[in-house]
């Protein structure tokens, strides 16, 4: 779950760092915001949690402002991370990236858009589907209005791209400062689609289909 990590991970210093107590009540009380699917790894979290908290409490306070802490990409609270609960969280975390958010099935990191998240195969394609409809008929109707639109790879779903040919696809090269390494990314100019419209459409349709909407 590399994305989460690096949302959400972010060190910092509280002056008053909670205790492993108080973050696990921050916790129960945030459960309700957690996606749906992951309740059942975020119970065997809270489970595991409370069991250090009972056994080991007094070593997982932590001891000073200096101390380094994270947020937990849970609960967004602050918690000095002993070995023990580095060992906890990891496994927590390892159980989310194989756990669709929206129904708990065996799910792995998918991408919708710009966005990824954990999904079975049922739930990525009743996202993915309706989103390749629309998307379809978004670059189809640019096309015929000869509208020049720069559409990046990531805003184009998987089917659309492997419909359009090689030649149409352009690279964009963005030099950034320092020596941080040059981003390139590819993307297409909507008034070069007119060719490929009629198997757009079709695209567009076959997934009208799936969908269940003439
Ligand atoms: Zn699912």
């Amino acid at each position: 779950m590399e994305s989460i990590n690096a949302t959400h991970q972010l060190e910092m210093s509280r002056a008053t760092p909670l205790t492993l107590r108080e973050a696990i009540a921050n916790l129960e009380e945030r459960r309700e915001r957690i996606p749906r699917g992951w309740r059942q790894p975020v119970e065997k979290l809270l489970i595991d949690l409370r069991s250090v908290a009972f056994t080991r409490g007094s070593q997982c306070i932590p001891t000073g402002p200096q101390d380094a802490l994270r947020i937990d990409p849970f609960t967004q609270t602050a918690v000095k991370m002993g070995p023990v609960l580095d060992g906890i969280f990891r496994k927590a975390r390892a159980r989310c990236s194989s756990t669709c958010e929206e129904c708990g099935r065996r799910g792995k990191g998918r991408q919708l858009g710009f966005k990824r998240s954990v999904l079975c195969p049922a739930c990525f394609a009743r996202h993915s589907i309706p989103r390749q409809a629309r998307r379809t008929r978004f670059l189809v109707d640019a096309a015929k209005a000869n509208e020049r639109l720069v559409i990046l790879e990531p805003e184009i779903p998987a089917l659309i791209r492997h419909l359009l040919p090689v030649e149409l696809w352009r690279t964009f090269r963005f030099q950034q400062p320092k020596n941080r390494p040059v981003i390139t990314m590819r993307y297409v100019n909507t008034a070069e689609l007119a060719e490929i419209c009629p198997r757009l459409e079709t695209l567009e349709n076959k997934c009208q289909e799936l969908v269940g909407k003439h």
